[in-house]
């Protein structure tokens, strides 16, 4: 079905200049203005369905700057989404894409998939590695997935670190002797509990964010527990029109945080959390018990740096050297338009005591990978991230943190090693500088 399309759009044009493809591009047809009159054209039947519109309505990385962004309050990004997935039934998708849908929509089929990818990367002769691309990735460049499932090599609950961090208890007089006692003898009281969900990202490809984050929620004190059974997010399955084979993930992961007794539910992906906090609550209908757990859930996720944010007086760090490295922020879409954490994220970079932080004049603009959109549109996806990666550079910084991993193989898979740039979850960097206690 074609989604139902608002008529109030008053095309004022405000969304064309927040809209990465269209400041790419510059073209009215590459605008989110031009596709909601597109999606209102196809429902009148004033246009028909074909390759041309499908490639339109895919020219879009799914950021959700134009909704964030419409003073008509438009939602594109909903109306999107439901014409992918008209586009899709009456076109079909790349093989490629239908390879993705087909291991994304059952957690068994990624692991399985990850396993055989992971093998094809360690016998792939150099050459080739060296001479083929993904979309605008070599082969190369692409990240070594994950020996084992993050999840595999962790408990499903995990308890806290027993002795309280060696910190320095502002405004504590070192005579506090109350305070002296926690800190000799440690506790082993729990801050309070968390749950984790970890996305396919890090379960299958970038592992150090795992570690990372169990790491930290443990030396703040906390209980974690990783539902084992849970599995992707869905989100590049409904970006892809793939509904159908969306729901069942989605029940999955409802079924896996239902009920749990926890403080939140930390997402490490913003993307992951895009979906948990506003997709899953309006997918069934409002009648179906699962909607009540979705709402149930998506009131209790945070993401984990801003969590860490509101604790950051938990942590202590290792001495700072004396040459801080300069490292800087790249904002991803969803941190920014949809789940809007990515000025607390900055700001918690800005007070790491051991790094100096410089902004490039580009933080928050979107660096063309946009799910599958670095390889479907590879020349725009290209043109984009060169931009970014010049900018970073013009700053001199040599670590580049962001808190998506398509970002983070996007901008990694285009740096050159004359670049000098290592891409780093934020996560990471906070927890390699921990004190141990
Ligand atoms: S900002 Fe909203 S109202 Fe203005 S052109 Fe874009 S979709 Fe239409
Ligand atoms: S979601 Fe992003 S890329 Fe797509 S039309 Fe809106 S602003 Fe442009």
């Amino acid at each position: 079905m074609t989604p139902k399309v608002p008529p109030n759009c008053g095309k004022c044009g405000l969304c064309l200049n927040v809209c990465p493809v269209y400041k790419q591009m510059k073209e009215e047809q590459a605008s989110p203005r031009a596709r909601m009159q597109l999606i209102r054209a196809h429902k009148n039947q004033t246009i028909a369905s074909s390759p041309y519109l499908k490639e339109i309505m895919s020219k879009c990385l799914m950021c959700g700057s134009c909704t964030a962004n419409c003073p008509s309050g438009i939602d594109h990004y909903s109306a999107f989404m439901k014409m992918r997935e008209q586009m899709a039934e009456d076109h079909g998708e790349p093989a490629a894409v239908k390879s993705l849908i087909y291991l994304l929509a059952r957690d068994y089929r990624t692991r399985w998939g990850s396993t055989l990818a992971r093998t094809g990367q360690k016998l792939l002769p150099k050459k080739i590695a060296e001479s083929y691309k993904l979309g605008n990735i070599a082969l190369k460049n692409m990240p070594r997935l994950n020996a084992v499932p993050f999840r595999n090599t962790c408990e499903e609950i995990i308890l806290p670190d027993t002795q309280k961090p060696d910190r320095q208890k502002p405004d504590t007089p070192k005579t506090d002797t109350k305070w002296q006692n926690i800190q000799r003898q440690g506790s082993d009281k729990e801050t309070g509990t968390v749950a984790y969900f970890t996305g396919c990202a890090t379960n299958y490809i970038y592992d150090d964010v795992g570690l990372a984050t169990v790491g930290i929620l443990k030396r703040m004190g906390y209980k974690i527990i990783i539902p084992k059974n849970q599995t992707c997010c869905s989100i590049p399955l409904l970006f892809h029109g793939a509904k159908k084979q969306a729901q069942k993930n989605i029940e999955t992961n409802i079924e896996a945080l239902k009920g749990l007794k926890v403080d939140a539910i930390l997402v490490d992906c913003s993307t992951c959390g895009e979906a948990l906090k506003h997709i899953y609550p309006s997918f069934f209908n409002k009648n179906d018990p699962a909607s009540h757990h979705a709402i149930a859930i998506a009131q209790k996720i945070g993401d984990v740096l801003s969590f860490i944010d509101d604790h950051f007086d938990r942590l202590t760090f290792n001495a700072s050297p004396k040459e801080k490295p300069v490292v800087t922020y790249h904002a991803p879409c969803h941190s920014k338009n949809s789940f809007q954490s990515h000025t607390t994220i900055e700001n918690l970079i800005k007070k790491l005591p051991f790094v100096i932080y410089k902004k490039t004049c580009d933080t928050e603009e979107c660096c063309g990978g946009g799910g599958t959109f670095f390889y479907e549109f590879p020349k725009v996806s290209k043109e984009m991230t060169d931009k970014k990666i010049n900018n970073a550079k013009a700053i001199h910084a040599t670590q580049w943190l962001t808190d998506c991993p398509v970002c983070r193989m996007n901008l990694s898979g285009n740096l050159k090693k004359e670049d000098n740039l290592i891409i780093k979850h934020p996560l990471s960097l906070i927890y390699s500088a921990l004190k141990p206690l």
